[in-house]
Parts: structure tokens; C-alpha cells; sequence
């Protein structure tokens, strides 16, 4: 079977892509390499030894979409490709919405002109807003605090009316809580541009010496030591949850969340990170960090039940996998 994985150089596509080959699934990459390395396709090849196809389009394209879609004899689409940076959503909003709805769009249009029924849409828990913990697919969603969360809000409504609309699509969106980790291989992982946003690539960077002392946002919340409280899953997990929906669709467009249930704060991720690997995380309280909410995780019953999907790695295997690679890259920013 032939899936067209849209941003599988990125972190979350690539590792997916391991493991649809080691599935024993034909790949076609489509990526514009703006926010990844193009080296990532060559160490997919190497880490699976199977052979894959990549084409540097960019998704927004039409036309290049619609020459995939008539080159490939598809069988289904990923899509992972997108902005993800909420920071940078909030100073250009436009690229945001323009880049993560059109994609979809287009994507959607092609799937319906060309046959192609299995779609799965990479979602993010950034849609639930400042619900109630844990997150329930069944929830009304409230609104997020910046464009990047509303894009990804906006292509989940849009591909649940086309499924309405269309009863030979089976879609499933599925949201991701906090992704971590790396491949075991050390070969890929996680490379954000610049000083990192999120708490793992931030926590690796400090242990490597890049970075002097990690920021705690706040020691306030109504958690349980008061820092902020996320569903951290290793990548691994989550792309055999790309296969397992893959392989579990059915008519329709279903919503699952892929997490592993069980909260962890930053002052107990730290310790985790500390005990795995042996090295000590300088860290100072801040202020909260303008957005954040005090605590994320997710209910991941419908998960197992509808798809015979659960994580499986721990916050231990998380830690070391993500400081593995860490130390693996070559760059170094002193
Ligand atoms: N966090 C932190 N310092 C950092 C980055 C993140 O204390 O340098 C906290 C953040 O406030 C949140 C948690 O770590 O409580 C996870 O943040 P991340 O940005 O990784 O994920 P998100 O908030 O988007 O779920």
C-alpha cells in the first residue's frame, strides 16, 4: 500500500515513517524542508534499510499535489506537514493559517478528485483549551490562545464536514499530546531552530551545556508541586498510533488523542531526566509563561479500545532516548 506522508522529514512524520516502512508500507514523502533537514530522509533509509520516495514540494501547491496523486496509485495520506511554533503564530498569524488550513484544503480536494479514502490528520491537545483534565475527545473545544491551536481547530472542522459530506472518506485526527524522545538509533529526532520553546529540547540543550539553566514558568499552578503538568509521549508511541489508526479506519471522521494518560509537571520531568541519565538540570523559578495552562493530559480510553492502541514507553525511556540524540548531533552553538 502506497501512503503519501506530507512533512515526513519532520520530527513526529519521520519517526512515523519508520515505522509504515518497517509495517511494510510504500512511502512518498512530500516536504519543503523549511523547518527540518533533508539529511532525515537518507537516515530514515539507513535506520529501516528500505527504499522510500521523496518529493521537496510544498504542500499549499496544488498543482505539484495533484502530479503526487497521479504519479502514486495512493492509498491513503498523512498529514503532518505545518507551522508549529505558537510563538511565531502569534507574530504571523497570516503564514499560519494560510500554510495549515490551505494544506489540509488541498490535500482534501485531492483525496476526493483522486479516490484516495484513508486520510489521518496530525492534531494537537492544543485544542481543548483550558478544559477540564483529562481531555475527552467528546469535549466542546475552547478557544485556543494563539493562531497555531485555531489552524489546527479550524482543519479538524473542515475535514469532519467533508466526511460528513463524502461517506467514502474514513478520516481520523488525532491529537497529540506532548511528544518527546527520539529513535533509539540516535540518528533522529527533535532539532528545533534557535533557543527551543518546548521543555525537553530545552532541558537536553542545558544538560549538553548549550544552554545555562532551564526557566521554570511558574510554580503556581494548582498542581500537584505547582509547575505546569503535560501527557509527555515518546515518538515511538505516537507513530505506531499513526499505524494502528491507519490500519483501524472506518467510514467517517473519528477523533482520537494519543497520549499516555498520566501527568507528569516540569519540576518531576526534571528529576526523571536527572535519575536516567545522571546529570544535573540547573533550573530557576520565572513568571508563568503567557498562554500556558496548568495542566494537559489525556483520557486515552477510546484509543485502545477503538484502534488497540496504548503507549507503551515510560517517562524513563523518554528521557534518555531525547538526551541520546541530544548528544548525537554534530552542530554546536557554545
Ligand atoms: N516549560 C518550562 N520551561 C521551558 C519550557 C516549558 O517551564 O523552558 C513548561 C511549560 O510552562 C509547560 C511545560 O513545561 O508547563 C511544557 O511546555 P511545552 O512548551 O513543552 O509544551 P506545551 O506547553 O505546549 O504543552
Amino acid at each position: 500500500m502506497n501512503i503519501l506522508v506530507t512533512g515526513g522529514a519532520g520530527y513526529i512524520g519521520s519517526h512515523t515513517c519508520i515505522a509504515l516502512l518497517n509495517a511494510g508500507y510504500s512511502v512518498i514523502i512530500a516536504d519543503n524542508f523549511t523547518n527540518c533537514n533533508r539529511e532525515t530522509v537518507n537516515k530514515i533509509v539507513d535506520i529501516t534499510k528500505k527504499k522510500l520516495h521523496f518529493h521537496e514540494v510544498d504542500v499549499t501547491n496544488e498543482r505539484s499535489i495533484n502530479e503526487i496523486f497521479k504519479r502514486y496509485k495512493l492509498d491513503g495520506v498523512m498529514h503532518f506537514a505545518g507551522h508549529k511554533a505558537i510563538g511565531e503564530s502569534l507574530e504571523k498569524p497570516l503564514n499560519y493559517y494560510y500554510n495549515n488550513v490551505v494544506s489540509t484544503l488541498v490535500l482534501a480536494k485531492a483525496c476526493l478528485k483522486y479516490n484516495v479514502n484513508r486520510f489521518i490528520f496530525s492534531s494537537s491537545a492544543t485544542v481543548y483549551g483550558d478544559n477540564k483534565t483529562p481531555f475527552v475527545e467528546t469535549m466542546t473545544l475552547l478557544p485556543t490562545t494563539n493562531p497555531y491551536g485555531e489552524t489546527k481547530a479550524m482543519s479538524e472542522r473542515i475535514l469532519v464536514d467533508i466526511a460528513n459530506a463524502n461517506p467514502q472518506l474514513q478520516i481520523s485526527i488525532l491529537r497529540y499530546f506532548n511528544p518527546v524522545g527520539a529513535h533509539e538509533s540516535g540518528l533522529i529526532g527533535e532539532t528545533p531552530n534557535g533557543i527551543p520553546n518546548n521543555l525537553m529540547p530545552y532541558v537536553t540543550q542545558v544538560a549538553k551545556g548549550k544552554l545555562k539553566r532551564l526557566k521554570v514558568f511558574g510554580n503556581d499552578y494548582a498542581t500537584v508541586d505547582g509547575t505546569g503538568v503535560r501527557d509527555y509521549i515518546h515518538v515511538l508511541d505516537l507513530a505506531d498510533g499513526h499505524v494502528a489508526a491507519f490500519q483501524n479506519t472506518s467510514s467517517g471522521a473519528r477523533i482520537f488523542n494519543l497520549g499516555t494518560g498520566k501527568g507528569t509537571s516540569v519540576l518531576e520531568l526534571i528529576n526523571a531526566f536527572e535519575k536516567a541519565n545522571g546529570i544535573k538540570i540547573p533550573y530557576e523559578i520565572t513568571n508563568r509563561r503567557s498562554g500556558d495552562i496548568a495542566s494537559c493530559y489525556a483520557d486515552v480510553s477510546k484509543a485502545k479500545r477503538e484502534l488497540d492502541w496504548e503507549a507503551k514507553r515510560d517517562i524513563v525511556s523518554m528521557c534518555k532516548d531525547s538526551w541520546r540524540f541530544e548528544q548525537n548531533l554534530k552542530e554546536n552553538t557554545f
